[in-house]
């Protein structure tokens, strides 16, 4: 066994609260990089996009568009009155309720969004931490999730789900399963072929009859991504689960007048939910009780 997790398996099992409180903390400060990455890396996309575009039509970058922009740079800042963020107006949850969800220096409001997303990744976080012991199970089951939560999310605000998230979460599965993580290699390579397939054939099937677009390809790949870590025996419950959630949150949100029926639907929001939901439905022999 690697020396530390003898140090996190003495926590676990000996002061449990103490563990929970830190896997809260983690859970904290990755939910508030998972803010970053899911405001800033649709902007990374676009901004390359239009390089790209302006390459081909022959047009001259803007001087804008050179600037540097990344996960990290520039340093946090306000959206509206671009003063950076001290380091204490950055602490995750604990910042906005002190500031009450405004800038310190233009009062204008932060989006609840932000302290919504690091308090849902901390009780994820706590969930997995609770259930799992200290292992690289614990560590893959983690890193599925909060892979999971950033595309969920960027899916539901952008109806993007970027190839850099999807693609190197399959690949990640697969290499996890190289080493019979989830399920065996056999099953997880089959599970990324089928779960792409499926989708691709639905979409094919509806733009035959429709003459549309019915899912994003993005969705593809997030199912084989799925099917590279849970394994192909689980494509078609992801697929009824995130159908039948999608259905009724649609449904409630429309009727609620959230949103119009004709407003295209996140597929990715609810496949994330429901491939999340089966892997922890199914990870109870890794579980302690
Ligand atoms: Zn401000």
């Amino acid at each position: 066994m690697i020396g530390w997790s003898i140090y996190f398996t003495v926590l676990y099992q000996q002061h449990f609260l103490l563990w929970l409180l830190f896997s809260g903390i983690l859970g904290l400060i990755i939910g508030s990089f998972i803010n970053v990455v899911v405001y800033r890396l649709p902007i990374m996309l676009e901004k390359v996009w239009q390089e790209e575009a302006k390459f081909i039509l022959g047009v001259s970058s803007s001087a804008f568009l050179e600037k540097t922009y990344n996960l990290l740079y520039p340093s946090s800042h306000c959206i509206n009155c671009h003063h950076a963020i001290r380091w204490f107006d950055n602490i995750p949850l604990l910042s906005w309720l002190i500031l009450r969800g405004r800038c310190r220096d233009c009062q204008t409001k932060i989006s609840i969004r932000y302290p919504l997303i690091e308090l849902l990744t901390a009780i994820i976080t706590m969930i997995i931490c609770s259930f799992i012991t200290p292992s690289l199970f614990l560590v893959a089951t983690l890193i599925f999730s909060w892979y999971l939560l950033i595309a969920a999310f960027i899916d539901a605000e952008k109806l993007l789900l970027p190839d850099c998230l999807t693609l190197s979460f399959l690949w990640l599965g697969l290499f996890f399963n190289l080493y019979g993580g989830f399920t065996s290699l056999d099953d997880a390579v089959k599970g990324a072929i089928i779960g792409y397939m499926v989708l691709w054939f639905v979409n094919t099937l509806f733009k035959f009859l429709y003459k549309k677009e019915g899912l994003g390809h993005g969705d593809f790949k997030l199912l084989a991504a799925l099917g590279a870590w849970l394994g192909w025996h689980y494509i078609i419950n992801i697929i009824l689960l995130a159908s039948v959630s999608g259905i009724i949150i649609t449904s409630v949100l429309i009727l609620f007048r959230v949103k119009s029926a004709k407003q295209p639907i996140a597929f990715g929001v609810y496949l994330s939910f429901a491939g999340w939901l089966i892997m922890i439905c199914n990870r109870t022999d890794y579980w302690l009780f």
